[in-house]
């Protein structure tokens, strides 16, 4: 039963107070208490299953690391650096220390929810006009990401320092072994991986790259090909010797500051100061209620979590249990929340320690309650206007320099104390800058920004580059919670700004219509940005398009190239689902 009087506030942090009272306020219904707080289970595919402990991970060796290294008494947290570092070796394209990333953590015995931003920063040397060209035109996309320019200071290593002081049970040192073993050994390369080899258009402009990934004479290295990484497993020893200072200060530091501003293809201003400054910081996790449940994300610099809560909480005026999960219904009404979200996030959401923004109106359940009317159940809304919130908030919408989404990692996991990680990472595109400095990938990052500084009568953007600022991400990862303060969901994505939505919509076919994880992450995708209806090619969402068209909808029928890896907890034991779109596992025991 939900027991609103005895709801841990203080678990939930501030956000979720304002939530409640704005609840209480705009009359919105209370959350049912009567129905149970354990998400219901339908037929499907089949999720891994086990009793105390599971990691999913998008490679079968790092989830088997993380694993690993539960069994050897290890923190959901420690298991994560694990796994962190394994994705860094056999997933190289997606992840790693040259990287940043966010981490929403549950801690069983305190009952805490904390949010880590390990984002990378604009270096002190960036500008906001830095991805113009001379007339004053915005770069490119493809043209802004590959040299020195793109790269932002890696946040990674940082966000896992500061997660193991608070939540590490093993030494550090010991949570490289793993993938320090399979960067010497050698790892077979992937279908997936020689795929994206395959279509990169700037690994063969980087000589370190080219040697790692390519043959002589340029081709793919092909799939089987035995990858040995020496150097990175070398780097792997200092780091987990001397600790990040290792990466931060000293001989690593100076080859990433060498790589970044002596590339003759765009290079950058980084300096061994930006890597020295970098600092992890820990933020106020938003929390909000989903009906019964209660949500937990990321705040800015991502507007992953404001995206998620905003669509949920619209949703939660409709009463989609009654709706089928792959009705035209459904689909319309998932779409229109998600337009509605990302005008917002279009708008208003940027890093909030340089730019207003304003979350807690963003999410007042009063707030969504107002955004679900402008839903019509027959006919689409078309593009969807930001709501007037606030006057420090207006600022112009900067169209979006990207249409990509093929790399970032995401992986949950549970340890047998029942603490929770749920953490997403990133090098941006697909071998981020192409820079390879001692065995890793440099994230292009910085291509996040918005490229134009303002808009045409001179209003800056929220998300414009300015040094030492995050740029605006949209990676979701996400706990989920029952009323008792009890987790029953990790789940996150990647897949560029449509990350928000398979995130959001997995939690519905968990939520809402009781699907087991494999099911709810192997479900078909409809996606809305604001703009086209997605609808995932191969999959019976195809069948959705005529429907949608007839309620306006412009439909693009494509891949949709999620990451999902999540971890469900109830009465009856924990189950894991992998996303079939890409290579990973969940194992438990
Ligand atoms: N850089 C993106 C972000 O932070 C993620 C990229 C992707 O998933 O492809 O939102």
């Amino acid at each position: 039963m939900f027991k609103i009087f005895s709801f841990p506030f203080k678990r939930f942090g501030p956000v979720l107070a304002v939530v409640l009272v704005a609840l209480a306020a705009c009359g919105t219904p209370p959350p049912d208490r009567t129905a149970s707080t354990q998400p219901r289970e339908s037929s499907g595919p089949a999720p891994a299953r086990a009793k105390t402990q599971m990691v999913s991970a998008a490679n079968p060796l790092a989830a088997q690391a993380g694993l690993d290294i539960l069994r050897a008494g290890g923190s959901a947290v420690d298991a994560a650096i694990a796994v962190q570092m394994v994705l860094n070796v056999v997933e190289p394209q997606s992840s790693g220390i040259g990287g940043g990333g966010f981490l929403v953590h549950y801690a069983a015995k305190s009952g805490a929810i904390e949010a880590y931003d390990g984002r990378e920063t604009a270096p002190d040397g960036a500008s906001e006009t830095m991805f113009l060209n001379a007339d004053g035109t915005p770069m490119a996309f493809f043209d802004a990401v590959p040299g020195g320019l793109s790269v932002g200071v890696p946040g990674l290593l940082r966000l896992l320092e500061l997660a193991h002081k608070e939540h590490g049970k093993l030494p550090w040192r010991k949570l490289f072994d793993p993938a320090i073993k399979i960067a010497e050994q050698g790892f077979e390369l992937s279908p997936r991986l020689h795929q994206m080899i395959a279509d990169d258009s700037h690994i063969n402009k980087f000589p370190t790259a080219s040697g790692y990934f390519l043959t002589e004479d340029g081709a793919p290295k092909p799939v089987g090909t035995k990858l040995v990484n020496k150097p990175l497993a070398e780097t792997f020893k200092l780091i987990a010797d001397f600790g990040p200072e290792a990466f931060y200060r000293g001989p690593v530091a100076a080859d990433i500051v060498d790589a970044v501003r002596g590339v003759t293809l765009n290079p950058g201003s980084m300096t061994e100061e930006d890597l020295l400054s970098y600092e992890a910081k820990k933020r106020d996790p938003l929390c909000s209620l989903y009906r019964q449940w209660v949500v937990c994300g990321m705040p800015p610099p991502t507007s992953g979590g404001i995206a998620t809560l905003q669509i949920l909480g619209i949703l939660q005026n409709f009463d989609l249990a009654k709706l089928k999960p792959e009705s035209a219904e459904a689909a319309h009404l998932i779409a229109e929340a998600s337009r509605l979200a990302f005008a917002d996030r279009n708008v208003y959401v940027a890093d909030s320690d340089f730019v207003f923004v304003p979350t807690a109106k963003l999410i007042d359940p009063g707030y969504l309650a107002r955004r679900a009317k402008e839903i019509d159940r027959d006919r689409s809304m078309g593009v969807a206007h930001p709501g007037d919130l606030d006057q420090r908030a207006e600022i112009p919408y900067a169209p979006s320099a990207t249409e990509k989404g093929v790399s970032t990692t995401h992986f949950s996991i549970i340890d047998k104390e029942g603490n929770v990680v749920s953490l997403t990472s990133s090098i941006e595109s697909a071998f981020g800058s192409g820079l390879m400095v001692r065995g890793f990938l440099l994230n292009n990052q910085l291509t996040d920004f918005s490229f134009r500084p303002a808009n045409e009568d001179g209003q800056p953007y929220a998300n414009r580059v300015e040094p030492g600022k995050r740029p605006r991400s949209s990676m979701s990862p996400t706990i989920v919670f029952d009323g008792s303060g009890k987790p029953v969901l990790a789940v996150g994505s990647p897949g560029g700004s449509r990350i928000i939505g398979y995130v959001s919509q997995t939690i519905l076919n968990v939520l809402d219509w009781g699907m087991n994880p494999q099911a709810a992450v192997s479900a078909p995708h409809v996606v809305n940005r604001n703009g086209a209806t997605d609808l995932e090619k191969g999959t019976p969402a195809e069948t959705l398009q005529r429907a949608l068209e007839a309620r306006g909808h412009e439909v693009n029928v494509r891949e949709l190239n999620s990451g999902l890896h999540a971890i469900r907890i109830s009465a009856d034991g924990i189950t894991g689902g992998a996303d079939p779109r890409r290579e990973g596992a969940a194992v438990g025991d």
